[in-house]
């Protein structure tokens, strides 16, 4: 039988493990259980897909996204693996031929959503043959509390009573303390090796900016660095979905709608598209989610603020899984910060419900208006430390200039007091400003001593601090009218006995000029044409062989080539990512199109 580490080398092309894979591989080597925490990208199926073909026996791969288990078999068939999937989709023959398949051993990997495993059949099925090991994927499916619940997961505990000497590994990119609690309780993992990694995630770029015009914005990100990218653009609404695909469209860009209210052909549809294609962009609700299990997204955009820190490092977890560089571009303004405040306040849940709702929100905002860097401060968040500031996030690469807003501050809580705390934003920015419309007239608010004092600051600048002093807690919105209340934490400022620290604007300028990191090419000029001609290669390959691109090689193995410039087949079995199976398949196309160009 292989080892690991031959199975590593030969069959995935690899030279290291990541890690902590060579641990977790080994407990399950030992047929111990284990639960493995790693964010996405981390590289969690070799971690079950290796002692899967190093034991003997089929190993059980349980997934709930039915969708993906045909790419996932058929990345798997291409690197010389026995792998199948059994679901609703096939038919009856492609079922029984399947069946005889495993019944006769001739399968390394099977691949289940767990209602089909649950299935009476099913389990009496796999108790006929040798069984190497269970992998429960995105585990965190088990908590009730995530969106990502299913109830079927719940039963999956039946597998330590039903196959009691067959291993088990769960795993999920899933961070936070209690959802592991509740995996290893539900799963019945107690007795489990748990592998905590770290979440950071260091080819992510985050960047934070105010939201000036959005559109524009977006534009000028999408023009600079990801013309041909393939990303995720996501918002809050069906209809900004919609309006925002099609704009996307008329400015050139392959743009594609994704939301719940989609009929579920259209939705499949796309989302087939964005994993084959290159460079399509998905617009999307939350609901284009977990499903997405594409390595080489390049960039997400929120257009609209995620509810929680929880949410916005899951969503944009889903770029640049290859560990290529990617960016995580967030717009927001003020109204996000309304909008969602009230979305909390609406919502059906108990008081405690709220509160923790509320905090989360809260969280989010912080991580918005901070002028220090965004990652030490989300993986604080998760209870993490990064030592040193990490010098890739916009914090870190343009460090925002901060200006005492002490004075401004004053000014526009007074304005607030003095407007009896019944007004929004808008209205009360009006009024510093000296506006003499009529809203302004018809309270009397043109007589107010607060009335045009804050004539040095724009309606932009006003509202930044406006979203400042609510994220800092000295302003709350209230009510249907959005009204901004004064807190008690105003006091000592008001008292003058404090000084505030505001973050600047971002220059016009500069503002969404993101840099070229994202656009992958560390390559030369010179080497752009090799690069491309081997894009094209795979693009060929890929269509010959209904499968997406990256099935046949990441984008990070067709760098490798270019660095290498492989001439023969035992240099190009070197480069990582290639092993003996897709050598045999792909190495002499590849190979062709590298002895076109010279060595440079
Ligand atoms: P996850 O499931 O944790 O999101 P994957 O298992 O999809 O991550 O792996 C992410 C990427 O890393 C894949 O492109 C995979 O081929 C690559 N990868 C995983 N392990 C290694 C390794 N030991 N060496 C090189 N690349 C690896
Ligand atoms: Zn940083």
């Amino acid at each position: 039988m292989n080892s690991p580490q031959h199975i590593l080398e030969h069959v995935f092309g690899y030279t290291h493990f990541r890690d902590p894979q060579e641990a977790v591989i080994n407990t399950l080597m030992a047929g111990e259980d284990a639960l493995v925490l790693m964010p996405t990208g981390g590289g969690k199926s070799l971690c079950y897909q290796i002692p899967a073909l190093a034991r003997p026996g089929c190993g059980i791969v349980i997934s709930p996204l039915i969708a993906l288990m045909q790419d996932q078999v058929e990345a798997l068939q291409e690197a010389g693996i026995r792998a199948a999937f059994l679901n609703s989709s096939l038919s009856y023959d492609e079922v029984q031929s399947i069946e005889h398949q495993l019944l006769h051993g001739e399968l390394d990997l099977l691949y289940l959503a767990p209602e089909r495993l649950l299935q009476p059949r099913t389990l009496a099925l796999l108790q006929r043959i040798q069984l190497s090991l269970f992998a429960i994927d995105e585990a965190h499916c088990v908590s009730q509390w995530g969106h990502d619940f299913r109830a079927d997961y719940l039963q999956l505990n039946c597998l330590h009573e039903q196959f009691p000497r067959v291993p088990r590994i769960a795993l999920t990119a899933t961070a936070d303390k209690r959802t592991r609690a509740e995996i290893a309780q539900r799963l019945d993992l107690e007795g489990a090796r748990h592998f905590v990694s770290s979440f950071d995630r260091p080819n992510i770029q985050y960047r934070i900016e105010p939201k000036d015009n959005q559109r524009r914005q977006m534009l000028q990100f999408l023009k600079n660095d990801h013309g041909s990218n393939a990303g995720v653009i996501y918002c809050l609404s069906r209809a900004k979905v919609e309006n925002t695909a099609e704009w996307l469209c008329q400015q050139g860009f392959t743009a594609l709608p994704y939301h719940a209210g989609l009929p579920v052909e259209t939705r499949a549809e796309h989302q087939r598209r964005f994993l084959r294609e290159e460079g399509v962009i998905v617009v999307a609700t939350i609901a284009f989610g977990m499903g997405i299990d594409k390595p080489d997204v390049r960039f997400v955009i929120h257009l609209d603020l995620p509810k929680s820190i929880e949410a916005y490092y899951q969503e944009t977890g889903r770029a640049g899984r290859d560990g290529e560089p990617s960016i995580a571009l967030l717009l927001y303004g003020l109204e996000d910060v309304v909008k969602l405040g009230q979305m909390v306040e609406a919502s059906e849940g108990s008081e405690e419900h709220k509160r923790q709702e509320r905090a989360r929100l809260n969280a989010m905002l912080g991580l918005c208006e901070i002028t220090s860097c965004r990652r030490q401060s989300l993986l604080h968040y998760f209870a993490e430390d990064l030592e040193e500031p990490c010098g890739n996030c916009d914090t870190c690469l343009e460090p925002p200039a901060t200006w005492d807003g002490s004075e401004a501050a004053v000014k526009l809580l007074s304005c607030v007091y003095r407007t009896s705390q019944r007004f929004g934003a808008s209205h009360v920015i009006d009024v510093l400003r000296g506006s003499e419309n009529e809203k302004v007239r018809k309270f009397g608010h043109d007589q107010l001593s607060t009335h045009g004092i804050g004539k040095s600051l724009s309606t932009i600048e006003w509202r930044a601090v406006v979203r400042q002093l609510i994220v800092r807690g000295y302003l709350e919105v209230e009510g249907e009218y959005q009204c901004l209340r004064l807190t008690e934490i105003c006091r000592p400022l008001l008292r003058g006995e404090e000084t505030l620290f505001l973050r600047k604007l971002p220059n016009k300028a500069t503002q969404a000029q993101t840099r070229n990191t994202a656009n992958l090419e560390e390559l030369a000029p010179e080497e752009q044409p090799l690069w491309e001609a081997l894009r094209n290669c795979r693009k060929q390959l890929a269509e010959e062989r209904g499968v997406p691109p990256y099935v046949v090689f990441h984008d990070a193995t067709l760098r490798g080539m270019v660095k290498a410039h492989p001439y023969t087949r035992a240099e190009l079995l070197k480069v990582s990512g290639v092993g003996d199976s897709k050598l045999e398949r792909f190495g002499d196309a590849f190979l062709a199109v590298l002895r076109d160009f010279p060595k440079l």
